[in-house]
């Protein structure tokens, strides 16, 4: 299922670091085929978001639930947690598309 993105032109694979690196950027030249593509987010990131806001209010409700009096920080821990996996799994959700010259808007 999760699966990094490769260039549309070559197939050149990319790791993981240079995706989370390129993800910040619009387009991308190829280090192989030095051909340049666009880096799109696909829309899966918003479920993916979601899943993980989701999760993340589940645990923190039943930590407030099993707290006997009010604590901040496990519940700032696990937001925070939550939000290093979604990061985490950002690369999987970057694809790589071919540049559009007539690119529509
Ligand atoms: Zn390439």
């Amino acid at each position: 299922m999760f699966q990094l993105p490769v260039c549309p032109y070559c197939n050149a694979v990319y790791h993981y670091k240079e995706v989370k690196k390129i993800s910040s950027e619009k387009s991308h030249k190829c280090y192989y085929c030095n051909k340049s593509f666009s880096v799109e987010k696909m829309p899966g990131t918003a479920v993916l978001w979601s899943i993980v806001i989701i999760f993340a209010i589940l645990i923190n409700v039943s930590i407030l639930l099993v707290m006997t009096f009010f604590n901040i920080i496990p519940l700032l821990i696990v937001s925070i947690l939550a939000a290093i996996l979604g990061f985490i799994f950002i690369p999987y959700f970057i694809g790589f598309k071919k540049e559009n010259k007539k690119s529509r808007k």
